[in-house]
């Protein structure tokens, strides 16, 4: 911009000066022109006289240095000269135009130029009263010539021209150019230098301020999205249409072991899982493509789904789920069935052996009882089954639409006793409910099972003169109910494994007592849907102990309001 500046200036004031003594030039010659002219008019008039009075003496005194003087006769022919010696030598003048019109019209005026074009000559003519024509001629410098003469000057004043406006030409630019240099486009409004910016300034802020906006805007989608990418559970992974990485969330970097730098990297060398290859190489090939991956210690769904614009494949948007909860479960439902299904057709073949045996009369009428005991100690114990199963069934599904109130776990222990009692004296055991009476806040069936369940194990599971007790005590963090027995216990190896499905220590022991396998599994989940967690701590042939603590009935309503997952209740 300054070059610009400077050179716009340099050649405007070069034109002006070459404009300008061309027409100082032009005024100056017609001025001198006219005062020549004058001039010459005027000593035309006085040599007229002067001849007209004392004739060629007349001119041969005259003594004008600058003026040729010439006098012609009539006919044309030069009478007197004072340039020339001899006249008569000279050629006839008659077809001059100036002396054409003195001869015409009594006087005449002519300019001509020399054959150089250096010099310019005024000619004036007047005709005398003996018919003769005195002509008087001065000479002037031409334009052309007066240029040729200056050029020198000239030339010097153009080069001082020339200088003096690069200088200040120079300063000029700098002048106009340092404020815009120095303008502050953070805030352009602010500016005050130059009235004329003020419109495009105020458009450069609007535009600015626009520009900071959309970026504001920009940042927090971004930031928005980085989180939601970050806080995912799901893995993501974005490719390129080589396989290479241009996106990855923290959770699929942690599932690969990839870290950040793995960003532009081929995803077939940040992970060798085969699976994981396969998928994308068939991705990448345009196929959308799914399976499951064992991945660090879980099971993992990936969707690997091919992304195109306007038919042009761009890359492979790659989803990972954590479906190992879902795998467990589908697991444990799988091996569940199983376990059922062997529960039941034991019983239902030892039925059906009765049956046939009945049926073909193979059977001695005296013991026609037993065998009717037997199937009905067989069906009893499939009845327990399913009941067991049906409140098992409907505790996984939360037993949400049972309702919640406050009970005293004391009254609910004295309850379940009572109701093994007549059991209990038969085995010979003593069975008893004590403590304080404790309020907790659940679900009055489930707890009453929970009481029975672990009550019936004491009784079951007990040596005949043993005990049974029920304990209730109130403590700080909440309520704890303790079932002790002095029974055959449980040997330390196996302790953890009561609470589930179907496990069972001694099973012939077990299904001799009519047990299911199913009592604690019931005990367990009715526990934590409560909020508490069974605990057991038993000796081999001295006795058992198992306690619940459930959480006083405000920290239980607030157990109630989030139920348990699902996984955690397995
Ligand atoms: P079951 O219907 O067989 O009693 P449970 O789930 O109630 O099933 O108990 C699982 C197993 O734990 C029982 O089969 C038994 O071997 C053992 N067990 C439970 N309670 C006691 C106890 N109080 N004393 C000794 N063993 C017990």
């Amino acid at each position: 911009m300054r070059r610009r500046i400077l050179r716009s200036i340099v050649l405007a004031t070069v034109t002006v000066l070459l404009i300008s003594l061309a027409l100082i030039l032009g005024v100056l010659y017609g001025y001198t022109t006219n005062v020549t002219k004058a001039q010459l008019k005027e000593e035309s008039e006085l040599t007229v006289r002067g001849v007209e009075e004392g004739g060629i003496r007349y001119l041969k005194r005259v003594g004008l240095a600058q003026t040729r003087i010439t006098w012609i006769a009539a006919d044309g022919s030069v009478r007197f000269d004072n340039r020339e010696a001899d006249p008569s030598g000279m050629e006839n003048h008659l077809n001059r135009q100036e002396v054409q019109e003195a001869l015409q019209f009594g006087s005449g005026t002519d300019d001509r130029f020399s054959a150089t074009l250096l010099e310019r000559c005024h000619y004036i003519a007047t005709r005398l009263s003996d018919g003769s024509v005195l002509r008087l001629s001065v000479s002037q410098y031409s334009i052309l010539s007066l240029l040729l003469g200056m050029i020198q000057p000239v030339l010097l004043i153009l080069a001082f021209a020339l200088i003096l406006s690069f200088v200040l030409a120079g300063r000029l630019a700098r002048a106009v150019v340092k404020p815009l240099n120095e303008l502050n486009l953070d805030d352009p409004v602010k500016n005050q230098e130059y009235d004329e910016l003020s419109p495009l300034l105020h458009r450069i802020g609007n535009q600015e301020e626009a520009l900071h906006q959309q970026s504001a805007e920009l940042e927090r989608k971004q930031n928005e999205l980085e989180s939601i990418l970050e806080n995912m559970t799901e893995g993501m992974i974005l490719l390129g249409k080589q396989g290479n990485i241009i996106l990855i969330n923290a959770a699929a970097g942690r599932l690969l072991g990839a870290d950040r730098h793995c960003i532009g990297r081929d995803i077939l060398m940040v992970s060798r899982n085969i699976s994981l290859q396969a998928a994308i190489s068939k991705a990448l090939g345009g196929r959308k493509e799914s399976c499951k991956l064992a991945l660090r210690d879980g099971m993992y769904q990936l969707n690997a789904t091919p992304i195109r614009y306007q038919g042009h494949m761009q890359g492979v948007a790659v989803l990972l789920f954590d479906i190992t909860i879902k795998e467990q479960a589908e697991e444990f439902r799988r091996e569940f069935t199983g376990n059922v299904s062997h529960e039941l057709r034991t019983p239902l073949h030892a039925i059906s052996g009765y049956a046939e045996l009945l049926k073909n009369g193979l059977v001695k009428q005296e013991d026609v009882r037993s065998f009717a005991d037997q199937i009905y100690g067989e069906t009893q114990r499939m009845i327990q089954l399913v009941e067991d199963i049906i409140s098992l069934s409907h505790l996984d599904e939360g037993a949400s639409d049972m309702a919640w109130e406050e009970i005293d776990l004391l009254e609910a222990a004295k309850l379940s006793v009572s109701r093994l009692k007549g059991i209990a004296e038969t085995a010979g055991i003593t069975i008893t409910a004590s403590g304080d009476s404790a309020r907790i806040y659940g679900i009055p069936g489930l707890i009453q099972t929970l009481l029975t369940n672990l009550a019936d194990n004491a009784v079951k599971y007990n040596r005949s003169g043993g005990r049974a007790e029920l304990t209730v005590r109130k403590q700080e963090d909440g309520v704890l109910l303790t079932v002790t027995d002095t029974g055959i216990g449980i040997p330390k190896e196996e302790q953890q494994r009561i609470f589930e499905r179907f496990y069972r220590v001694d099973k012939s022991h077990s299904k001799a007592v009519g047990g299911t396998g199913l009592g604690l599994s019931i005990v367990k989940h009715i526990a934590m849907i409560h909020g508490g967690r069974p605990d057991v701590s038993s000796t081999l042939n001295e006795g058992t102990k198992i306690s619940v603590l459930f959480p006083t009935p405000e920290d239980a309503k607030k157990a109630h309001e989030t139920p348990p997952q699902l996984l955690q209740l397995l």
